[in-house]
């Protein structure tokens, strides 16, 4: 029997080192444009712009949580893709956050600090992103994927380890970007309300599995058809997740593909989400004998993912760019990933 293939997970890393006054002075290798010097005190008004923001930001959250920390350099290097739509920001500000703890002394459990970055981005950087990637970034464990209820922050981890059953995840980067992705999270976050407040529930979430069907003719008397097929993404996938994690902790991780595809043909045509780019690579994978595939991130561009096995990575990944290339869009970039560790201190001091 062959060995599991082992691939390395993408990492972000920050050092970290104490400075006698109150200044965060920020290198990145991937920013390449010197060191960003921020103020600790700064007014909110003061605020650096570009990526200095969210290191910056990630101090400012901890402080506002109470944490006293002091000045630091920090020299950031990564090589999860920046936005691609895998959260590149979520690392860059858990490492920040693990990094300043560690170096201040603050014990925090690691949710804690998944909710410190978020806070960070919410408040300080002004992106009003969930916490799901921040929970990601802190949480995961190599091996297993992240179960995670938003509403109670209970996570769970259920088993994930694809190389072990001979299957690959691969992220396909169409490397295009609308600008469609802010108005439109709004649109669908506001729709999705709507359609909770005229079924009477706190959110879409509290409807009943038995009584989705019910819930979705109620809706349709209201002669709303984008809010009945908002609703009916929202409700069918969170029946499609319950369906992976089961499957998962069966020890069936080749059965979920076609949940994947599912799962990306309701981000299609009922909530809306895809682009021509992504429809071309989730139904060229699959044609290439992906096992499944759907748009992940916020959708409008940015990456798919892909479940294939093992010895059809290469397959799949030269039919979707000649796909690409047939149909007049520019290549994606193609890499095979892992579920790795989340965010941790690497060295004591
Ligand atoms: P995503 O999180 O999907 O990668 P975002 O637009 O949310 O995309 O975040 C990307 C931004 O995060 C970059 O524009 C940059 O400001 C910042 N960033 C992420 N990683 C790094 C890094 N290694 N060095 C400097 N800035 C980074
Ligand atoms: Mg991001």
């Amino acid at each position: 029997m062959m060995a599991s293939c082992s691939r390395s997970p993408f990492l972000t890393v920050a050092a970290a080192a104490r400075r006698s006054d109150r200044r965060l002075v920020v290198r990145s290798v991937q920013a390449g444009d010197g060191a960003g010097l921020v103020d600790l005190d700064l007014g909110s008004t003061d605020s650096p712009k570009g990526w200095a923001a969210y290191p910056l930001a990630v101090a400012r959250a901890l402080l506002a949580a109470g944490h006293a920390i002091q000045g630091a350099d920090l020299l950031i290097d990564s090589d999860v893709p920046i936005g691609a739509g895998l959260s590149s920001s979520a690392a860059l500000e858990c490492s920040v956050a693990v990094a300043l703890c560690a170096l201040f002394g603050i014990e925090l459990p690691p949710m804690a600090i998944a909710l410190v970055s978020q806070r960070a981005e919410n408040e300080f950087v002004g992106v009003p992103c969930g916490i799901m990637d921040q929970a990601a970034s802190m949480c995961c464990r190599a091996g297993y994927a992240l179960f995670l209820d938003t509403r109670t922050l209970v996570a769970q981890q259920v088993p994930f380890d694809l190389p072990a059953a001979d299957l690959a995840l691969i992220v396909i980067d169409t490397q295009v970007k609308h600008d469609l992705m802010g108005s439109a999270y709004a649109e669908r976050r506001s729709s999705c309300l709507e359609a909770a407040r005229l079924l009477g529930v706190p959110a879409l979430r509290d409807v009943p599995a038995g009584e989705v069907d019910r819930a979705l003719e109620r809706l349709a008397e209201f002669g709303d058809d984008v809010l009945v097929r908002r609703a009916r993404h929202v409700l069918s996938e969170q029946a499609r997740a319950l369906e992976v994690v089961s499957r998962l902790q069966a020890g069936q991780p080749e059965t979920i593909g076609e949940l994947l595809s599912a799962s990306h043909r309701s981000l299609r045509d009922d909530f809306e989400v895809s682009s021509p780019e992504l429809d071309t690579v989730v139904d060229v994978a699959n044609a290439a004998g992906a096992l499944g595939a759907r748009l992940t991130g916020a959708g409008f561009g940015g990456s798919a993912i892909a479940l294939v096995a093992e010895h059809d990575v290469v397959a799949v990944e030269t039919l979707v760019n000649e796909g690409l290339a047939e149909r007049g869009f520019g290549a994606a970039a193609c890499f095979t990933v892992v579920a790795s560790a989340g965010a941790h201190e690497v060295t004591a001091q």
